[in-house]
Formats: structure tokens, C-alpha cells, sequence
């Protein structure tokens, strides 16, 4: 590939994910949307047009190969590209999240048994 066209390599990755792993539609190369970028990674939100399911893949530029891995996901582009900023969550976190879900649990059913 050559380097002039390095910062839109990642439109070549694309190539290698042409269908949507949820209805098996076929990707608009052209529709796939930035929303991070450093030296060697991008990632990209792809939208089906048929099933409207997301897609978020990781477009890897090493040496002369270009790579890339990617999953389903639930986040819309404008949630991808405000979350992935983020901190991950902590265990602490989760633990507090997990109680309080069993807690609301614990008061919900409390009130269903009266
Ligand atoms: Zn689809």
C-alpha cells in the first residue's frame, strides 16, 4: 500500500469486513464512520443498512500489514465516539453497581409480597 495514502488505509481493512455478521448484509465500505485514531490503531462504526445493527472494528496499521479485529455492539456512532474516552470500569464499581441492583431486587420483592 502506498504511504501517501497511509491515513486512509483503514478503508482498505474494511475490504476484509464486508458482511454483517448479524443478518449477513452487505457493508457500505463508504458509510463506515472514524471515531478515534493514534499512530497505529483506528477504530470505526459501521451501521447495516439492513438490520440497523452496529459494528465496531479496530484497524491495526503495522509496518506494511494492516490488521484488524472487531465486535457487535449496542453503541450507536455518537455513543462510541463519547464513551470510548472513558475509564474502564473499576471492580469497586461493579460491586457497588451489583449491590444496589440487589438491593432494588430485595425491595421490589418486598413489595410484590404484600
Ligand atoms: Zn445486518
Amino acid at each position: 500500500m502506498p504511504s501517501s495514502k497511509k491515513s486512509e488505509s483503514w478503508r482498505e481493512a474494511l475490504k476484509f469486513i464486508n458482511r454483517c455478521p448479524i443478518c449477513s448484509g452487505t457493508y457500505n465500505g463508504k458509510e463506515a464512520k472514524l471515531f478515534a485514531k493514534n499512530d497505529t490503531a483506528t477504530l470505526v462504526h459501521m451501521t447495516c443498512a439492513e438490520c440497523a445493527s452496529y459494528f465496531v472494528a479496530m484497524v491495526l496499521v503495522v509496518g506494511q500489514g494492516v490488521s484488524s479485529v472487531g465486535m457487535v455492539t449496542d453503541l450507536s456512532f455518537d455513543d462510541a465516539r463519547r464513551l470510548y474516552r472513558e475509564e474502564p470500569l473499576s471492580t469497586d464499581e461493579m460491586i457497588e453497581a451489583h449491590e444496589l441492583i440487589q438491593k432494588n431486587l430485595f425491595i421490589h420483592s418486598l413489595i410484590l409480597n404484600r
